[in-house]
Order: C-alpha cells, then structure tokens, then sequence
C-alpha cells in the first residue's frame, strides 16, 4: 500500500474587490474578476504533493475550458488526475468571491461536478491507499464511501469535514484524525477543544486548528497543543488545506501523529507568508 488519495472539491475561484457588498436587488462593479485554481480537495492534494507524498485526487469536473484549466494546473503540480471524472453534464465547480475593504470574504458556491461524484468511483479509487483523506465538497455520500473504502482496504482515514454536513457516525469514528477548525468543531458537535470532539465523535484522534496559536491534538493518550512558528501573515487562505495535505503526505510517509502535525503546522505557517490559497504554484 502506498501513497495518498484525496477525495474531495475542485473549483475555480472568481474573485471581485467591492468597495461594498451588494445588497438584494443590487448591482455593484469591482476590480477584477481574478481567476484561480481553487476547490480544497485541490488544494489539499497539492499540499500533500508538494510534501513529497505520491497523490491521486478523486473528484469531477465539467468538460469545459475551467476544468480543462483545472486538471492542467494539479497535474504540473505533481498530482495524478487519471481518477478525476470529466462530466459533459455539469460544470466545473466554481466559488464566486466577494472581498470588501476590510478583508471579509462573502462566497457563494456552484458545486457543478463536485456533486455528481459515485460512491463506486470513490470507493475504487480508494481501496489500496495508505492514506485516504477525505473532504466534504463532494457531499457526505462520496466521504461515507471513502471511509468505507479506507477501512476494507486497511487504509488510514484523515476526514475534513468543511464544509460540515451529515456525515455517518461510522465515518466519523474511523477518522485518525478528524481535522477541523474551531468554527467546524462547533458547527459539528457544539465544542471546540480536541478532547471535547474527540469524545463527542468518537473519532480515532482529533486535530483542532488554531491559526496562529497552531493546533490541539488529541487521542486515546490525551490531549496536547502544538504551536505555530511565527510568520508575518500575509494571506491565511487555504492554511487549513495546507496543514491537511501536509498532514495525510507525512502519515502515508510514516510518521506517527504528533510528528505529522508538527511537519503540516509548520507548512500552514509558511503558506500564510504568500498570497493565494496555493502559494508559490
Ligand atoms: P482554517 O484556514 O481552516 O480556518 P486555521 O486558521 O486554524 O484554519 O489555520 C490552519 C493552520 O495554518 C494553523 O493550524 C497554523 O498551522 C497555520 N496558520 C494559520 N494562520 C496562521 C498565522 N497567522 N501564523 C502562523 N500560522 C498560521
């Protein structure tokens, strides 16, 4: 068994810069737009690449010039996209992006050919991997079948369930770890501390970030927190998919867990130092 797959969202990202947000029934012109790979299922699987590990991205995109684009971009990023279904019936996914002055994003989401991913394809793609990492904008479906997949197979299951949606008890309980931010452990459970998670999921082990204080970790041996370097932040978007890619390359490489989330804490920190969701592309 070898290497990493990641199931999860591939979009294209259309950000504008509004001097204000548009209220209903408004029209409002900005700067841009500005086109990018995004999706964090892409974005985790670059991470992950990029960190050394041997990656296969499982997910969809539309037969059009975005997923062309799309598929372009992950391969010259080292990621193999053979698993990648090309859909003629729906579009890529794409996030429309709204920043105002301030720096608050406002961001709607066409899932297009995210949501049309089969539990089949997934569960094929998956069995044999070492490491499965599994992430929620394909649907709650596709990352059941993901863990259900790693675990015949002996594969190890990383779950990021952003967005959170509702997931089988059976899938959170295979996660080792469940990786979640302070916003998405309240969304999914009501707590935010890795202990409190950990024993509301009944997951394997827990990871909750905490941006520049780094993240808390926690499993059947307790619980601990591990800082972040200091950086000067320039740009936090995409830490997370950072640190979950990093996090599945350095499992899939064998490191135990404490080791792997210092190594994925440590690349978040340095992708925060560039602009753009995938620095330095
Ligand atoms: P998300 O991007 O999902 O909201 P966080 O904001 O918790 O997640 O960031 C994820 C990780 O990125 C953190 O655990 C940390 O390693 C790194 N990170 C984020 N912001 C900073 C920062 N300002 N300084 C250093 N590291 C950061």
């Amino acid at each position: 068994m070898s290497g990493v797959v990641v199931v999860g969202g591939i979009n294209q990202d259309v950000t504008v810069r509004v001097e204000a947000r548009p209220a209903p029934g408004e029209t409002v012109v900005g700067d841009g737009p500005a086109v990018s790979a995004g999706g964090k299922g892409a974005n985790m699987a670059v991470a992950a690449a990029r960190a050394g590990a041997a990656v296969v991205l499982c997910g969809a995109v539309g037969d059009d010039a975005a997923g062309r684009t799309q598929l372009e971009q992950l391969a010259a990023a080292g990621v193999a996209t053979d698993r990648v279904a090309v859909r003629r019936d729906a579009a890529t996914g794409t996030a429309l992006i709204v920043v105002t002055p301030d720096g608050e994003n406002a961001i709607v989401v066409g899932a297009g050919a995210n949501a049309t991913l089969a539990d089949d394809e997934v569960a094929a793609t998956c069995s044999g991997a070492a490491v499965v990492l599994a992430q929620t904008e394909v649907g709650a479906g596709p990352v059941d079948a993901a863990a259900r997949a790693a675990a015949a197979g002996g594969g190890r299951l990383v779950l990021s369930p952003a967005p959170v949606v509702p997931l089988a008890s059976e899938t959170l309980a295979l996660a080792d770890p469940l990786v979640v931010n302070e916003s998405e452990a309240a969304d999914l459970c009501g707590e935010s501390s890795a202990a409190a998670v950990l024993a509301r999921t009944g997951a394997r082990s827990v990871v909750v970030t905490l941006g520049a204080a780094g993240a808390q970790l926690a499993d059947a041996t307790g619980s601990r927190q591990l800082p972040a370097p200091r950086v000067d932040a320039v740009d936090t978007t995409g830490a997370g998919d950072v640190l979950a890619g990093t996090l599945a390359a350095a499992l899939a490489d064998g490191a135990d867990l404490d080791a792997a989330v210092r190594r994925a804490i440590a690349a978040a920190a340095e992708s925060v130092g560039y602009a753009g969701a995938r620095a330095r592309l």
